[in-house]
């Protein structure tokens, strides 16, 4: 006997167009996120030429600013990377807490959201 899966009967937080445009801006994100990681990690010079000692300061200071922002921008891209598997196994949109639907003007602002107002909140 074969009865209809009653999570993909109710499991419908969402309309399908509006996630294809959640997908294109995780997408166009993504894309973004790439770019900024692949220009963030273009060798600095780690001062192998130790000639200037004020210099090679600066430079690992310059080091330490671009590793934090290499995180914050990896960090980005897993949360985007999460939220693009989720479209495809059709879990987007649904808060990981408490399973209800993220609110549409969550989304808007914070596409890869994985928690919804209430439980963003509560974090
Ligand atoms: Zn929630």
């Amino acid at each position: 006997m074969s009865c209809p899966d009653p999570n993909l009967v109710e499991l419908k937080p969402m309309e399908k167009p509006d996630i294809e445009a959640y997908k294109r801006r995780l997408e166009a994100e993504r894309k973004l996120l790439l770019a900024e990681i692949a220009q963030n990690e273009k060798p600095v010079d780690l001062g192998t030429d130790t000639e200037d000692p004020d210099e090679e300061t600066d430079k690992s200071e310059e080091m330490g600013n671009q590793l934090a922002v290499a995180q914050d921008l990896k960090y980005r891209l897993d949360e985007i990377d999460v939220a693009l598997s989720k479209i495809q196994t059709g879990k987007y949109g649904t808060c990981e807490s408490c399973g209800k639907p993220i609110e549409k003007n969550v989304l808007d602002v914070d596409p890869e959201s994985r928690l919804c107002k209430n439980c963003k909140l509560r974090a």
